[in-house]
Protein backbone atom coordinates (compact mmCIF):
# COMPACT_ATOMS: atom_id res chain seq x y z
CA UNK A 1 0.00 0.00 0.00
CA UNK A 2 1.58 3.67 -0.88
CA UNK A 3 1.84 5.12 2.26
CA UNK A 4 -0.94 7.79 3.15
CA UNK A 5 -0.79 10.89 2.03
CA UNK A 6 0.69 13.95 4.37
CA UNK A 7 -0.93 16.80 5.27
CA UNK A 8 1.26 19.99 6.58
CA UNK A 9 0.98 20.00 10.20
CA UNK A 10 -1.72 22.18 12.13
CA UNK A 11 0.58 24.58 14.38
CA UNK A 12 0.01 22.97 17.76
CA UNK A 13 1.07 19.70 15.84
CA UNK A 14 4.33 21.72 14.35
CA UNK A 15 4.90 22.67 18.48
CA UNK A 16 4.99 18.91 20.00
CA UNK A 17 7.59 18.22 16.88
CA UNK A 18 9.69 21.29 17.99
CA UNK A 19 9.55 20.40 21.29
CA UNK A 20 10.55 16.38 20.83
CA UNK A 21 13.57 16.99 18.65
CA UNK A 22 15.23 18.71 21.92
CA UNK A 23 13.86 17.34 24.91
CA UNK A 24 15.31 14.35 26.42
CA UNK A 25 14.32 11.94 29.47
CA UNK A 26 15.37 13.61 32.70
CA UNK A 27 14.75 17.33 31.73
CA UNK A 28 12.78 20.70 33.22
CA UNK A 29 9.94 21.74 31.11
CA UNK A 30 7.92 24.16 31.08
CA UNK A 31 3.99 24.45 30.37
CA UNK A 32 2.78 28.10 30.58
CA UNK A 33 -0.99 27.63 30.15
CA UNK A 34 -2.03 24.02 31.07
CA UNK A 35 -5.93 24.53 30.02
CA UNK A 36 -7.25 20.61 29.32
CA UNK A 37 -3.62 19.39 29.78
CA UNK A 38 -2.57 17.97 26.72
CA UNK A 39 0.63 19.95 26.01
CA UNK A 40 0.91 18.73 30.25
CA UNK A 41 0.89 15.14 29.32
CA UNK A 42 3.05 15.42 26.42
CA UNK A 43 5.71 17.00 27.96
CA UNK A 44 5.40 14.23 30.80
CA UNK A 45 5.87 11.37 28.33
CA UNK A 46 9.00 13.03 26.63
CA UNK A 47 10.69 13.90 30.43
CA UNK A 48 9.55 10.69 32.19
CA UNK A 49 9.85 10.29 36.32
CA UNK A 50 13.35 11.21 36.58
CA UNK A 51 12.06 14.88 35.00
CA UNK A 52 10.04 17.62 35.97
CA UNK A 53 7.07 19.33 34.81
CA UNK A 54 6.44 23.12 35.90
CA UNK A 55 2.63 24.09 34.79
CA UNK A 56 0.50 27.52 35.00
CA UNK A 57 -3.09 28.20 34.86
CA UNK A 58 -4.83 30.73 36.20
CA UNK A 59 -8.20 28.48 36.72
CA UNK A 60 -8.09 26.39 39.08
CA UNK A 61 -10.67 24.11 37.20
CA UNK A 62 -8.08 23.27 34.61
CA UNK A 63 -4.90 22.59 37.13
CA UNK A 64 -8.30 19.64 38.66
CA UNK A 65 -8.85 18.27 35.47
CA UNK A 66 -5.16 18.24 34.54
CA UNK A 67 -4.24 16.57 37.83
CA UNK A 68 -7.14 13.72 37.37
CA UNK A 69 -5.47 13.26 33.44
CA UNK A 70 -2.27 12.77 34.69
CA UNK A 71 -3.01 10.74 37.70
CA UNK A 72 -0.06 11.24 40.85
CA UNK A 73 2.72 11.29 38.50
CA UNK A 74 6.27 12.86 40.36
CA UNK A 75 7.94 15.66 39.27
CA UNK A 76 4.98 17.54 37.86
CA UNK A 77 4.21 20.82 39.66
CA UNK A 78 1.23 22.57 38.38
CA UNK A 79 0.96 26.11 39.89
CA UNK A 80 -2.26 27.77 39.98
CA UNK A 81 -1.08 31.14 39.18
CA UNK A 82 -0.04 33.41 36.65
CA UNK A 83 3.00 32.41 33.66
CA UNK A 84 3.41 36.24 34.54
CA UNK A 85 4.82 34.74 38.05
CA UNK A 86 7.15 32.11 36.36
CA UNK A 87 9.86 33.81 37.79
CA UNK A 88 9.22 32.53 41.36
CA UNK A 89 8.90 28.92 40.38
CA UNK A 90 12.21 28.08 38.45
CA UNK A 91 15.64 27.24 39.80
CA UNK A 92 17.82 26.46 37.18
CA UNK A 93 17.19 25.77 33.62
CA UNK A 94 14.31 24.62 31.47
CA UNK A 95 15.11 22.88 27.80
CA UNK A 96 11.39 23.76 26.89
CA UNK A 97 8.48 25.82 27.47
CA UNK A 98 4.99 25.98 25.60
CA UNK A 99 2.44 28.69 25.24
CA UNK A 100 -0.44 28.32 23.69
CA UNK A 101 -2.46 31.41 24.11
CA UNK A 102 -6.54 33.00 24.01
CA UNK A 103 -9.23 31.45 25.89
CA UNK A 104 -9.70 27.71 26.48
CA UNK A 105 -12.02 26.02 24.10
CA UNK A 106 -15.00 24.48 25.82
CA UNK A 107 -14.04 26.92 28.93
CA UNK A 108 -14.88 30.60 29.76
CA UNK A 109 -14.02 32.28 26.35
CA UNK A 110 -13.74 35.63 28.15
CA UNK A 111 -10.62 34.27 30.20
CA UNK A 112 -7.94 34.87 27.76
CA UNK A 113 -3.92 35.58 27.87
CA UNK A 114 -3.05 38.88 27.72
CA UNK A 115 0.03 40.73 26.14
CA UNK A 116 1.68 41.91 29.80
CA UNK A 117 2.06 38.65 31.46
CA UNK A 118 2.61 36.73 28.25
CA UNK A 119 5.70 39.08 27.58
CA UNK A 120 6.79 38.29 31.34
CA UNK A 121 6.42 34.60 31.15
CA UNK A 122 8.04 34.62 27.97
CA UNK A 123 11.29 36.95 28.80
CA UNK A 124 11.58 34.78 31.81
CA UNK A 125 11.43 31.16 29.89
CA UNK A 126 13.94 32.63 27.60
CA UNK A 127 16.55 33.80 30.40
CA UNK A 128 16.40 30.03 31.85
CA UNK A 129 16.33 28.60 28.35
CA UNK A 130 19.23 26.38 28.27
CA UNK A 131 21.12 25.96 24.99
CA UNK A 132 19.51 24.20 22.10
CA UNK A 133 16.34 25.12 24.26
CA UNK A 134 12.98 25.51 22.73
CA UNK A 135 9.97 27.83 23.40
CA UNK A 136 6.94 27.51 21.40
CA UNK A 137 3.90 29.71 21.12
CA UNK A 138 0.36 29.33 19.53
CA UNK A 139 -0.87 32.29 19.08
CA UNK A 140 -4.39 33.44 17.96
CA UNK A 141 -5.78 36.55 16.37
CA UNK A 142 -9.78 35.54 16.29
CA UNK A 143 -10.78 36.72 19.29
CA UNK A 144 -11.11 40.54 20.92
CA UNK A 145 -7.67 41.09 22.17
CA UNK A 146 -6.19 38.52 20.36
CA UNK A 147 -4.58 40.17 17.44
CA UNK A 148 -3.17 42.83 19.87
CA UNK A 149 -1.47 39.89 22.00
CA UNK A 150 -0.19 38.11 18.74
CA UNK A 151 1.47 41.22 17.39
CA UNK A 152 3.09 42.00 20.44
CA UNK A 153 4.61 38.87 21.06
CA UNK A 154 5.55 38.47 17.00
CA UNK A 155 7.55 41.78 17.37
CA UNK A 156 9.25 41.01 20.53
CA UNK A 157 10.54 37.31 19.13
CA UNK A 158 11.75 39.17 16.10
CA UNK A 159 13.61 41.46 17.90
CA UNK A 160 15.66 38.83 19.39
CA UNK A 161 19.11 38.64 19.25
CA UNK A 162 20.02 36.60 16.27
CA UNK A 163 23.13 35.46 18.07
CA UNK A 164 21.62 34.09 20.75
CA UNK A 165 18.24 33.06 19.31
CA UNK A 166 16.79 31.40 15.98
CA UNK A 167 12.95 32.63 15.39
CA UNK A 168 10.76 30.78 13.38
CA UNK A 169 6.84 32.02 12.17
CA UNK A 170 4.51 29.37 10.85
CA UNK A 171 1.29 29.43 9.31
CA UNK A 172 -1.50 28.88 6.66
CA UNK A 173 -1.64 31.88 5.06
CA UNK A 174 -3.99 31.42 2.44
CA UNK A 175 -7.14 30.73 4.65
CA UNK A 176 -10.08 32.83 4.77
CA UNK A 177 -11.12 32.43 8.58
CA UNK A 178 -7.77 34.21 10.52
CA UNK A 179 -5.97 30.97 11.54
CA UNK A 180 -3.36 30.62 14.55
CA UNK A 181 0.45 30.53 14.65
CA UNK A 182 2.98 29.42 15.79
CA UNK A 183 6.62 30.50 16.73
CA UNK A 184 9.57 28.86 17.40
CA UNK A 185 12.54 30.43 19.86
CA UNK A 186 15.64 27.88 20.13
CA UNK A 187 18.32 29.09 22.10
CA UNK A 188 22.23 29.09 20.00
CA UNK A 189 24.38 30.48 22.70
N1 LIG B 1 -2.43 23.98 26.14
C1 LIG B 1 -3.83 23.81 26.46
C2 LIG B 1 -4.73 24.92 25.92
C3 LIG B 1 -4.45 26.24 26.59
S1 LIG B 1 -5.75 27.41 26.41
C4 LIG B 1 -4.25 22.44 26.00
O1 LIG B 1 -3.49 21.74 25.34
O2 LIG B 1 -5.38 22.05 26.32
C5 LIG B 1 -5.12 28.77 27.32
C6 LIG B 1 -5.09 28.59 28.82
O3 LIG B 1 -4.31 29.66 29.35
C7 LIG B 1 -6.44 28.65 29.53
O4 LIG B 1 -6.66 27.49 30.29
C8 LIG B 1 -6.33 29.88 30.45
O5 LIG B 1 -6.94 29.71 31.71
C9 LIG B 1 -4.82 29.98 30.61
N2 LIG B 1 -4.33 31.30 31.00
C10 LIG B 1 -4.83 32.52 30.71
N3 LIG B 1 -4.04 33.49 31.23
C11 LIG B 1 -3.03 32.86 31.89
C12 LIG B 1 -1.90 33.31 32.66
N4 LIG B 1 -1.66 34.60 32.80
N5 LIG B 1 -1.08 32.38 33.19
C13 LIG B 1 -1.31 31.05 33.00
N6 LIG B 1 -2.36 30.56 32.30
C14 LIG B 1 -3.21 31.46 31.76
Amino acid sequence: MPPAPHRFPRPTSLAHQLVSGVVREGDTVIDATIGNGHDTLFLANLVGTSGKVIGFDIQESALKQTRERLGSCAGIDLHWDSHGNMENYLDGEVNAAMFNLGYLPGGDHEIITVPESTLSGLKTAAAYLAINGVITIVAYTGHPGGSEEATRVDQWTKALCSDDFSVIRYEFSNRKKKAPFLIGIQRLA
